[in-house]
């Protein structure tokens, strides 16, 4: 049986950081990465800037095969973990190999969730996760006239942009009253609306699919309501979820994804995770959460790569502590998410205002910003960054943060801005 000290399960940017990592520390210790998909590492979050003709095919993978050999990784693509064995350290594949680790770190991301009606199986009903997902995508978008996009997500942004950048009569189908509306809120919700349709993207709120209609091919959609309408592509953003059935009996303790501590250690000696899949303690927020951004995914890729070569339990491990935010554009204008996304048991603030535009949503727990969403506000990003890590106080300051025209550094002066 093949042996290797350091295997890693998934070759994302989680993954593949963290390989990097181990080779910086360690020049002779064997790395195996392990992909059930067929490529190296690629940008997902250039995906959908490849849809809008930005950047050409080739730019999306992010490593050449050349990197892989001078740091002495071994990428092994088409392997799909069925089974992890913590006792034997041993790992099965589906096509029947078996790889014995030394170290193992899973870094196996998430999935997206498929929506499961009738017609879901229509050639023209898509997803976009995968490079594999992109091709299909644009080749569609090409012949196809009318686009139709399911769920007020982010996906949901990215691909109708997409479509509407191709020139297809664009349609977005949100469950809710308004995109993006239980996450963002009411007000950024409706800004959202307004700009999809101020740039020719029909939204229709408080509706949801019950049909894709079409003979092999889609040719529809039909609604709860029994309203049909022409889409020769579909593009399905409905969220995505931690597939765990690989962890099923490896005694790793798991909730939503995979639990680890500060360390990105798992609750079994000599695993970890990391990326989309960990569910790890943030020490900054104080609380064990899943954090879906490639920043998030890089750094705990960095931190976890070091961590392994340091030891399960080592005195030289290092904590992961870091504000993660993420921004897409929304056509001429730009969405961010910065630090804790979660608004259960916080303060809710808005700054700016749907009618100019620009408009911002802080999460305050304790009195402290923990988290923000920031419509046209790109500004802020820096500021606040600083504002969560060093936990100012703002409890004197609520009512200026409505204030636009209030500088978020302010409240990193001495003074406090209060
Ligand atoms: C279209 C799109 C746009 C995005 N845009 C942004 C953005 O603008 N900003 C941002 O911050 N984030 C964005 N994201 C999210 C970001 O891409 C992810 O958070 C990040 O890629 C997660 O990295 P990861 O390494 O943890 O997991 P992944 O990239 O999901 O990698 C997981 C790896 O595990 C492998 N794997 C899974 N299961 C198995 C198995 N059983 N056996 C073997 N291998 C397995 C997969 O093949 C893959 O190689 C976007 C995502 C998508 C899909």
């Amino acid at each position: 049986m093949k042996k290797v000290d350091f295997l890693i399960i998934g070759g994302g940017i989680a993954g593949t950081t963290a390989a990097e990592f181990i080779r910086i520390s360690d020049s002779s210790g064997s790395i195996a990465i392990v992909t059930e998909e067929a490529d190296r590492l690629y940008s997902r979050v250039m995906l959908p800037h490849y849809l809008r003709d930005k950047i050409p095919y080739e730019r999306l993978y992010v490593r050449k095969p050349e990197q892989y050999k001078e740091k002495n990784i071994e990428l092994l693509t088409n392997f799909q973990v069925e089974k992890i064995d913590t006792k034997s350290k041993i790992i099965s594949f589906s096509k029947g190999d078996q790889i014995q680790y030394e170290k193992l770190l899973i870094a196996s991301g998430g999935k997206v969730n498929k929506l499961k009606i009738s017609g879901s199986d229509l050639f023209g009903v898509t997803y976009l996760r995968t490079i594999k997902d992109v091709k299909e995508v644009k080749d569609l978008m090409k012949k196809a006239k009318n686009g139709v996009v399911i769920g007020g997500g982010f996906i949901g942004i990215e691909y109708a942009q997409s479509f509407a950048h191709a020139g297809l009569k664009t349609t977005c189908v949100v469950r809710e009253p308004n995109f993006w509306s239980s996450v963002v809120g009411e007000n950024s919700g409706k800004l959202i609306n307004k700009i999809l349709e101020k740039n020719g993207v029909e939204v229709i709120n408080n509706s949801e699919v019950s049909e894709f209609v079409g003979k092999g091919s889609l040719n529809s959609i039909k609604l709860k309501s029994d309203k049909d309408i022409p889409a020769e592509i579909a593009g399905v953003g409905i969220g995505i979820h931690m597939e765990l059935g690989h962890l099923k009996d490896s005694g790793l303790e798991i909730n939503k994804g995979v639990l680890t501590n500060e360390f990105l250690e798992t609750s079994t000696q000599d695993v970890w995770a990391a990326g989309d899949i960990a569910e790890f303690n943030d020490v900054l927020f104080d609380k064990h959460h899943l954090m879906g951004n490639w920043s998030n995914a890089a750094a705990q890729g960095k931190i976890v790569g070091q961590n392994l070569v340091s030891g399960w339990g080592s005195k030289e491990r290092e904590k992961f502590e870091t504000i993660s935010a993420y921004t897409i554009s929304i056509f001429d204008g730009t969405f961010t998410f910065l630090g804790d996304p979660a608004t259960e048991d916080t303060q809710l603030i808005e700054r700016g205002s749907l009618e100019t535009g620009s408009l911002g949503r802080l999460h305050l727990r304790n009195d402290q910003i923990v988290g923000a969403s920031l419509i046209n506000l790109p500004a802020d990003r820096s500021a606040l960054t600083k504002v969560i890590k060093n936990r100012v106080k703002i409890s004197a300051s609520k009512e200026k943060l409505k204030d636009i025209n209030f500088e978020l550094k302010n409240l990193l002066s001495l003074d406090n801005g209060q």
